[in-house]
């Protein structure tokens, strides 16, 4: 008898692997075996998780600009609100800006600068956002750790979170700009400390700080011209 990773259930049926940031982000190694997290969780509040880290304007956009093709070998279509990219083969991307923002593409001397807007982080989406993070550090946890460190009870709080079944406050950083050699990569590291589990995840070159168990604010943390502070509540 085992329990779901992220819903401790252990009557739900376990048919399939999960993985641990999305498939079509290009994961083929970050895998949890069969067993560990349950159909219901994997085809459900974890998938919806994963579509709103791809969707995630800086994600977004770094896969487009970088050529980074899904789990069929497609790449993929941006829509923001200023502009829509579309690659049509590596390093050729069509970039379409709405009418009324021409002005947020400006040629240089060598190449161009440009500007894009994703939906805006409300309360809301900066919760998914923290949910959907915390699914691949708790995911690390049982990958790099096993079942002994993942299914621990200080993880409790935020295996509901996860799930939805419990409302926290928390907070994370992102740096402002990308880290140009990790552009194709997706690695993360973590420290444990008495009440907090830190994660930095680097996702194709957008580093992200965050604490597993949302115990620490990293507002203290922030540097104002390196990152930008996100909260919710
Ligand atoms: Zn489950």
């Amino acid at each position: 008898m085992h329990n779901c990773l992220y819903c401790l259930s252990a009557n739900n049926s376990f048919s399939s692997v999960e993985h641990i940031y999305p498939e079509s982000m290009g994961n083929k190694d970050a895998i949890l075996e069969r067993g560990v997290v349950c159909d219901k969780c994997n085809n459900g509040v974890l998938s919806e998780l994963d579509n709103e880290l791809i969707n995630f304007m800086p994600i977004a956009l770094a896969r487009s600009l970088n050529s980074i093709p899904n789990k069929e070998g497609k790449y993929p279509a941006v829509k923001l609100a200023n502009v829509h990219l579309k690659t049509k083969r590596p390093r050729y991307v069509i970039m379409d800006f709405m009418s009324k923002s021409r002005k947020d593409f400006i040629p240089q001397e060598k190449g161009f600068k440009f500007t894009a807007h994703g939906n805006k982080m409300d309360n809301d989406r900066t919760k998914i956002l923290a949910r959907s993070l915390c699914k691949i550090g708790l995911g690390m946890l049982h990958f790099t750790h096993g079942a002994v460190v993942s299914l621990n009870s200080r993880y409790d709080k935020i295996r509901r979170f996860i799930v939805g079944e419990e409302n926290l406050s928390g907070s994370y950083l992102i740096r402002k700009s990308g880290i140009i050699e990790k552009i194709r990569e997706v690695e993360t590291f973590h420290w444990f400390f008495e009440k907090s589990t830190l994660f930095i995840c680097t996702i194709y070159g957008i580093r992200i700080a965050f604490d597993l168990e949302m115990n620490i604010n990293l507002r203290a943390y922030h540097n104002e011209n390196d990152c930008i502070y996100y909260e919710f509540n």
